[in-house]
């Protein structure tokens, strides 16, 4: 059976309703998959995480940009429509890999000021012991901001704000006011262990915080998008930043008393959350070290 993959996707950015499977061949043969979600606002998965995606007569809205590797197979996705505006949640590699792509090809990479300044500089990833080059120029965040700011495109309202140091420095929510749809890149995470790159100022205080922030924009329809895995609720979205809370909770007075990521981990904080963490003490390691870099918000007296 042959199947015209790009009209079936460019259907589908159109209104089509429903889930299709679109496998697309690029170099490395990534699969996305794409769901309509609401209005013209379409859930692109796989890219390897989500891509969201609005329709409008003048091309479409972008919200990241997937890997480098998947970023031929991404724009293909599109079929023939430009990409005026691209907004990347965060500075990381599978968010913003697409960027030289998008960006050669005449988009506005919309960023908080932190995420292009981290862009542009060869940064270090200590978890991985290696450095990373700065973008070249063509990938680089066009327009920056450090709080919120608003923009139409075609009938939509679009709305973005940033997260203080909930993943990265650098994070931001991209708002689709009246199809209603809320990314929140990497801020929530229902399905991976949630990550805080407290290498880049990310820290779970400040993700709690930034969770509420999601919260306050959301109602009980609003479907909400991470970087990772599935739509969540506002009822989900609670319920992960509750566990963050709690966990929270925990760790600080840990922390505030000595504690090592590995005492976390005997005493048995991550029993008393409600889902399994694949690797529970890494996550714990950086939340240790997200709590050190920000021991004076929570007013502990670390010796
Ligand atoms: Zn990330």
């Amino acid at each position: 059976m042959t199947i015209d993959r790009r009209s079936l996707l460019k259907a589908s950015l159109g209104g089509l309703a429903g889930l299709v499977s679109v496998p697309l061949l690029g170099a490395t043969s990534p699969r996305l998959s794409s769901q309509l979600l609401a209005g013209k606002v379409t859930l692109i998965s796989g890219a390897p995480g989500n891509v969201l995606a609005l329709a409008t007569d003048e091309g479409v809205v972008l919200v990241d940009s997937g890997a480098a590797d998947h970023a031929r197979a991404l724009k293909s996705s599109l079929g023939s429509a430009k990409v005026p505006v691209l907004f990347n949640t965060h500075y990381h590699a599978d968010q913003t890999g697409g960027n030289a792509l998008f960006g050669a090809a005449g988009a506005a990479i919309h960023a908080h000021v932190i995420t292009r300044q981290w862009l542009a500089t060869d940064y270090y990833v200590p978890a991985e012991d290696h450095w990373v080059k700065a973008l070249p120029a063509k990938a680089l965040p066009t327009v920056t901001f450090r709080q919120k700011g608003e923009m139409k495109a075609g009938a939509e309202r679009i709305e973005y704000g940033y997260l203080l140091e909930a993943h990265t420095r650098g994070d931001i929510y991209v708002f689709f006011r009246d199809s209603n749809v809320l990314a929140a890149g990497d801020v929530a995470s229902p399905q991976l262990d949630p990550v805080l790159d407290w290498y880049a100022g990310g820290w779970l205080g400040g993700r709690v915080d930034a969770m509420d922030d999601l919260l306050a924009l959301a109602n009980d329809e609003t479907r909400i998008v991470p970087a990772y895995g599935p739509v969540m609720t506002r009822a989900q979205l609670q319920a992960e930043r509750d566990m963050m809370s709690r966990l929270y909770d925990r760790t600080t007075l840990l922390t505030t008393q000595g504690r090592s990521a590995r005492d976390m981990l005997d005493a048995g904080v991550m029993k008393e959350v409600s889902r399994t963490f694949q690797d529970p003490y890494r996550f714990l390691y950086d939340v240790s070290k997200g709590h050190w870099a920000h021991y004076t918000n929570f007013g502990g007296n670390i010796v």
